[in-house]
């Protein structure tokens, strides 16, 4: 292992991948990341991983209209990675969002989203076996769909290690020193780190990570659940990614065919600890979410459950990252709080704090709203929606 770095990435999910590569693309090679256990074993690798592009703030959409387009360019980018399946993206809204709705359809049209509504009828054609009851407007976006995050982050992993970066997983950093204004050293089981940056994308555990650099991170854990079902045979197949705010559902196919469906906001947190919490999908859980799925797609009545799961929300105070440079060290930076949604926002999250570190500033982006002192200044982002639906 290195013992002197010019950066430590803290974290080998889809933010800690990205930030590492895109330092190694701006021209720092010597990067040295640190993942305590096998890549995306966290809140990345329990993903559903939808890519959609309807947010309610500027820097949202930008960030995402950013990341659609690296996700696009993987396999030219990734030696034919194919990570990105664009398989269409369906928005059902319910009578009563309605205002809500046509004030982002006009700021994603701004900002350059390719996205327009269709109505009710068109969208139960679009989906075979929908159940329009409830149902008041549809948004859609031909361009986005979801991705697998796993071959995501080990695209890359692997490019970054190519570019001159070093990967450790199973290594966990176990403190950080202070050693200087600019420098620090990074505390493993194989010995000390001498580094100018440290990078915080340690996702569930990024507030342990921050108060090893002095910060009371503002971040709320929550348990999240998914399930995969196999529908029968004669059900119509489902192509396209769903966001169902009717029933408060997400739906998404497999590329087996199989579909992944979980439940959304409004709902309660479920605080966890992040070292030990249940990883399995409760029963209620598949109860109601399986009752929800057939209440919109009828056909699905006798669709088997085969596998279910629970991963991790990292949960800022206004549900968008916090991604900037620590106000107390001018070498350590953050990229912390996914808050359910920030799988999609990755490559463009990790271009934009890479700009940062190598330049003094993000170009591509300005993520300036993302900036860590907002909550202390009651200068927020807003979301049109609420929770995860940022
Ligand atoms: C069930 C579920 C569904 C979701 N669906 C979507 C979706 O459809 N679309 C979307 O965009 N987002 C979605 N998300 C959110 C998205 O997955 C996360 O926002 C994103 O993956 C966060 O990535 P991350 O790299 O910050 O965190 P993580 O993937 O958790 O990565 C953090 C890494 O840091 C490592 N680490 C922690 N501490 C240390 C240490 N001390 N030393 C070394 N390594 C350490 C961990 O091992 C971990 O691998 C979902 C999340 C869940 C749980």
């Amino acid at each position: 292992m290195r013992r002197t770095t010019q950066a430590v990435v803290i974290g080998g999910g889809a933010i800690g991948a990205s930030v590492c590569y895109f330092l190694t693309k701006l021209g720092m090679k010597n990067v040295v990341l640190l993942n305590k256990g096998g890549l995306a074993s966290g809140s990345t690798g329990d993903s559903a991983a939808i890519v959609r592009q309807h947010y309610s703030n500027e820097v949202s959409i930008r960030l995402v209209k950013k990341s659609l387009e690296i996700f696009q360019g993987f396999p030219d980018e990734f030696d034919g990675a194919e990570v990105f399946t664009p398989a269409g993206w369906l928005f059902l809204v319910p009578p009563e969002a309605a205002d809500a709705l046509d004030d982002n359809m006009a700021r994603l049209q701004a900002e350059g989203v390719n996205t327009w509504e269709l109505s009710v009828e068109a969208a139960a054609e679009d989906l075979p076996g929908l159940n329009t009851d409830g149902i008041g407007r549809v948004a859609f976006e031909p361009d986005s769909g979801y991705a697998d995050p796993r071959a995501a982050v080990s695209a890359l992993v692997g490019r970054a290690e190519a570019n001159g970066a070093e990967i450790h997983v199973d290594t966990p950093a176990t403190g950080i020193e202070s050693t200087g204004a600019t420098g620090s050293k990074v505390r493993t089981p194989n010995g000390d780190i001498e580094t100018e940056v440290v990078v915080n994308a340690a996702g569930p555990w990024a507030g342990e990570v921050g108060r090893w650099m002095g910060l009371d991170l503002p971040l709320e854990i929550s348990r999240e659940q998914d399930i995969i079902v196999r529908p029968p045979a004669d059900a119509p197949p489902l192509r396209r990614a769903i966001s169902n705010m009717v029933d408060r559902t997400y739906i998404r196919p497999e590329a087996t065919g199989d579909i992944l469906v979980g439940t959304g906001h409004p709902k309660e947190n479920e605080p966890a600890d992040p070292d030990s919490y249940r990883r399995d999908a409760s029963p209620e859980f598949v109860r109601e979410t399986g009752r929800l799925l057939v209440h919109r797609f009828p056909a699905m009545a006798n669709a088997e459950v085969i596998h279910g799961w629970a991963g991790l929300y990292t949960i800022t105070p206004d549900w968008n990252m916090i991604v900037d440079r620590s106000p107390v060290h001018e070498g350590h930076y953050l990229a912390v709080g996914g808050s359910g949604h920030s799988f999609k926002l990755a490559p463009a999250i990790g271009l934009c704090l890479a700009e940062m570190i190598v330049a003094g500033q993000s170009s591509t982006v300005d993520i300036s709203p993302l900036r860590a002192d907002r909550f202390d200044r009651a200068d927020v982002l807003r979301s049109t929606y609420g929770g995860n639906r940022a």
